[in-house]
């Protein structure tokens, strides 16, 4: 094809030998940064086969210690987006568990809930992998299990037990009164009638 029908420049032959020249200097240059990485330890992990060490500061997934919780709403009102929602039944001073959630469709990880917490509960966790396809099992409920615990049962009975035995000695304690009071009425009617 003519150099007309292509619009190309004739290459002249020190054009050509330049650039040989930088094809063969690029490509050394190349090979420089690859041969110093080459003997080097891989800094590239296998995810998710492998897992790099997660900081102990990492603001991840939510943890909640459970039996610590007294259920005082600090976190929930804490929270500037809202994302925190906590149900129970309370039985006296012990909790029965129904939901502890925590919207990670909101939650921008601020850690601001973690902060007021009277009895050191809540944590941000290292966990970070949470995939989902479905968006409600982005509304996490934290809970390790729900109703009551084992020891919280013992305590409920032991207080039932504890109210009923108090109940029966002040019903015996009324009902001895009545009987004592009777019996001082019936003294003083006999007494009223020996006088006539
Ligand atoms: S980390 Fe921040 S946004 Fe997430 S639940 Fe806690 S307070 Fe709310
Ligand atoms: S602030 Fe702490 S104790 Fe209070 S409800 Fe939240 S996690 Fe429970």
């Amino acid at each position: 094809m003519s150099q007309e029908a292509t619009g190309r420049k004739p290459l002249s032959v020190g054009d050509y030998f330049k650039n040989i020249w930088e094809t063969v200097t690029s490509t050394v240059a190349g090979m420089k940064i690859t041969g110093r990485y080459f003997f080097q330890k891989p800094i590239t992990i296998q995810y998710p086969d492998e897992m790099m060490v997660v900081p102990e500061r990492y603001r991840g997934i939510h943890y909640l210690e459970q039996d610590k919780c007294i259920e005082c709403h600090a976190c929930e009102r804490a929270c500037p987006i809202d994302c925190i929602t906590m149900e129970t039944v309370r039985h006296g001073k012990e909790l029965e568990w129904i939901s502890f959630t925590v919207d990670y469709q909101k939650c921008m990880f601020c850690e601001l809930c973690v902060y007021p917490c009277p009895a050191d509960c809540i944590h941000m966790g290292t966990e970070f992998a949470f995939v989902t396809e479905d968006r409600s099992e982005l509304n996490l409920d934290l809970l390790s299990y729900k109703g009551m615990s084992r020891d919280a049962r013992i305590r409920k009975t032991e207080a039932e037990v504890k109210k009923a035995a108090k109940e029966a000695a002040k019903k015996a304690k009324a009902e001895a009164k009545a009987e004592q009071a009777t019996e001082e009425k019936g003294t003083e009617g006999e007494g009223d009638s020996s006088d006539a």
